[in-house]
């Protein structure tokens, strides 16, 4: 008879711990099921204001006609194309290259680009694949 009541009391004891562990995973289930739902809303709300920002870059390059690329400026023509014509990101002046072999400098300011004279075609090539 003893024995039944100790068996008894250790399984009415385990049970009771039990239920008290899964109260404590229950808990913390829910905890980490209103941190998923409150991230998942920030996400949501943090994937709209990129589009917004995204959208209005988007608008301001259309707005501005230019486009910054490899340290200059270059302006896209009504048509679509990049004018072959490269201009200061400081200054919007002129950039020239005094030879194919020399980088493009501004001629106001002094500032330069990060192309060589002689590779004004195919810099013009890759903008006219990127932005059109
Ligand atoms: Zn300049």
């Amino acid at each position: 008879m003893l024995s039944i009541i100790e068996k008894l009391i250790n399984e009415h004891g385990s049970s009771a711990i039990l239920k008290e562990r899964l109260e404590l995973v229950d808990d913390k289930y829910r905890a980490l099921e209103a941190k998923l739902a409150n991230t998942e809303k920030e996400n949501e709300l943090l994937r709209k204001e990129l589009e917004d920002l995204r959208r209005q870059v988007e608008t301001q390059k259309i707005e501005s006609g230019f486009v910054d690329y490899k340290g200059a400026k270059f302006k896209k023509l009504p048509s679509g194309k990049f004018e072959e014509a490269v201009y200061c990101r400081n200054c919007n002046g002129g950039m020239i290259a005094l030879e194919s072999c020399m980088p493009f400098a501004c001629g106001s300011c002094g500032s330069t680009a990060s192309f060589k004279g002689g590779q004004l075609k195919s810099v013009i090539n890759e903008l006219n694949q990127e932005y059109t």
